[in-house]
C-alpha cells in the first residue's frame, strides 16, 4: 500500500459522501495502492450507515467503527493504526483543510522530507475567539514545553511511515498528537494553505473540549506548571516579609488595632496561592492515575475493509 488517507469522524454524517469524493479525485494518480480510512468515534448519527453507503462504490474506503466516543485525538490514533500506506494522511472530515494539497505534499516527502504538515496563513469561518484562544494557546505551549511546537497547525499533515511508526510507540493516553509528530524529530517542512469554514455540520470541539485538549497538551508536553509552586512560594514569602515589616511598624506606632485589612489579604492571597497549586498537582496526577492504569486506548467494533490486515492475513 502506497497511501494510506485517516480522517477521525463523529457525527458526520453528511460529510462523509462529498468528503470520499473529493478525495477520489484527488488521489486518483495513487488510487490503485491507497486507501480511505473512515474511523466512526461513537457516532450518534447516521455515520456509520454512510459509511457503509459509501463502500458500496468505492472498495479503497476503510470503516472502522470503535465501540464509543472516545474524543478526536484517539479516533485518530485508531486510523494510524488501522493504515497500512507507506505514506499517511491525516485530515479532518468537514473538509477545512483542502485535500487537494497532498500532490504538493508528495512532492515534498519526494524531497526527502518525512513530515509535511500543513500551516493555516488564515482561517476563514472561525470566530475571532476560537483564533484568539488559539493564539494564546500555542504561545503558552511554546514557552512551556522544551518541543517547538509550529504555530497555526493542527492534524493535517502527510507523514512517512518511520515517523508514523515512531509516534505509534508512544504509549501514553493523553494523545497530543501534532506535539507528539513534533517531539520525534526527523526532517520535517510546512505548507502554507488557507484553512476553508467547516462545509458540513457543526464544529466537534466544544469550550468544554478545547480546554481539556489544551490542558492534556500542556501537562503532555512541560512540568514547569509543577515548578511555579516553588516560584509562587518565594513570591509569597516576598509579600510575607513585606507584612512582617509592615506590623513590626504598626508595633512601634502603637497602631496595632487597625490591619483587618492586611490580615483578609493576606489570608485570600496565600489561601489562593495554595488552591492554586493544589490544583496544579491534580491535574498531573490525575494524569499520572489514568496512565498508570494502562487501559487499551479504544475498542473496534466493527472493522470494513476489502482485504484483511496484512498482519490478519499472515496468522490466517
Ligand atoms: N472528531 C472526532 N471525535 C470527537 C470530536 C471530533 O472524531 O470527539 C472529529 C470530527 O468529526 C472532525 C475532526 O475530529 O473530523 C475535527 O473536529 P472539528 O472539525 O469539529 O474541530 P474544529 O475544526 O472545529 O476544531
Ligand atoms: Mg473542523
Amino acid at each position: 500500500m502506497h497511501l494510506s488517507i485517516v480522517v477521525p469522524c463523529m457525527n458526520e454524517e453528511g460529510a462523509i459522501a462529498p468528503l470520499v469524493d473529493r478525495l477520489c479525485a484527488v488521489i486518483a494518480p495513487w488510487a490503485h495502492k491507497a486507501e480511505i480510512i473512515l474511523v466512526d468515534d461513537g457516532s450518534t448519527d447516521g455515520t456509520w450507515e454512510a459509511i457503509e453507503d459509501v463502500r458500496l462504490f468505492h472498495k479503497i474506503v476503510v470503516g472502522v467503527r470503535l465501540s464509543t466516543n472516545r474524543g478526536h485525538q484517539i479516533a485518530l490514533t485508531a486510523g494510524l493504526h488501522a493504515a497500512q500506506g507507506a505514506r499517511i494522511l491525516m485530515l479532518d472530515a468537514d473538509l477545512q483543510d483542502p485535500p487537494e494539497l497532498l500532490a504538493d505534499m508528495m512532492h515534498m516527502m519526494d524531497q526527502g522530507y518525512d513530515v509535511v504538515y500543513g500551516r493555516r496563513i488564515e482561517r476563514q469561518g472561525e470566530t475571532l475567539f476560537k483564533r484568539a484562544t488559539a493564539a494564546i494557546f500555542y504561545r503558552l505551549l511554546n514557552a512551556l514545553s522544551d518541543v517547538d511546537i509550529p504555530h497555526n497547525t493542527g492534524d493535517f499533515r502527510l507523514v512517512n511511515r518511520t515517523t508514523l511508526d515512531a509516534v505509534l510507540a508512544m504509549p501514553e493516553r493523553a494523545r497530543f498528537i501534532r506535539g507528539m509528530f513534533a517531539w520525534v524529530g526527523f526532517r520535517q517542512i510546512g505548507i502554507e494553505y488557507t484553512r476553508a469554514p467547516r462545509t458540513n455540520g457543526e464544529t466537534k470541539y466544544p469550550l468544554r473540549k478545547m480546554l481539556r485538549f489544551a490542558m492534556d497538551a500542556m501537562t503532555s508536553f512541560s512540568t514547569k506548571p509543577l515548578r511555579l509552586a516553588t516560584r509562587l512560594s518565594f513570591a509569597s514569602l516576598g509579600v510575607a516579609g513585606l507584612m512582617a515589616a509592615y506590623v513590626v511598624r504598626s508595633l512601634i506606632l502603637f497602631q496595632t488595632v487597625p490591619g483587618w485589612a492586611s490580615v483578609v489579604l493576606a489570608v485570600s492571597f496565600f489561601s489562593g496561592v495554595q488552591l492554586l497549586t493544589l490544583g496544579i498537582l491534580g491535574e498531573y496526577i490525575g494524569r499520572l492515575y489514568m496512565e498508570a492504569k494502562n487501559r487499551p486506548l479504544y475498542f473496534v467494533q466493527d472493522e470494513l475493509r476489502e482485504t484483511p490486515p496484512a498482519k490478519l492475513r499472515e496468522s490466517a
